[in-house]
């Protein structure tokens, strides 16, 4: 399982639809609102390494 960034809810990262790389990481979303969040400012979402 994967994580939200947004909404920290566990997502199946293989049935999802709503999916997104930054910096070479996937991310994978709960819904299309949540990927519309991250994609507006994926700086803040992502994980700091
Ligand atoms: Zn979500």
């Amino acid at each position: 399982m994967a994580v939200d960034p947004i909404c920290k809810m566990e997502v199946d990262e293989r049935k999802t639809k709503w999916s997104s790389s930054f910096k070479g990481k996937k991310y994978y979303f709960c819904a299309p609102g949540c990927l519309k969040e991250f994609e507006k400012n994926p700086e803040k979402y992502a994980e700091k390494d």
